[in-house]
């Protein structure tokens, strides 16, 4: 599992107006949605038009990324370590 590819596949999905995902592939949906990361995309990145060649982009998903530790969830426990709750594949 790679976060960062989950990541900009979670973004570019979003950036194509797909509302049905709810978080990136293996985050705690719950905590994701508490993290307000959506707003901050759109706020730095889409506002700007900024494209995932882009310098700005990359960095932005790697901050994001390094602040996802918590509520990564583990592929043998998927159980969030924030909000405890668990979740099945
Ligand atoms: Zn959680």
């Amino acid at each position: 599992m790679n976060i960062i590819t989950n990541l900009k596949n979670y973004f570019k999905a979003k950036s194509k107006g797909d509302e049905t995902i709810k978080a990136p592939d293996g985050i705690c949906p719950n905590c994701w949605g508490k993290q307000e990361w959506d707003g901050d995309f759109y706020k730095k990145i889409k506002v700007n038009n900024i494209t995932p060649e882009h310098k700005t982009y990359d960095s932005f998903i790697h901050e994001v990324a390094s602040k996802l530790d918590k509520i990564t969830l583990k592929e043998d426990i998927l159980i969030c370590q924030t909000c405890n709750i668990s979740y099945k594949k």
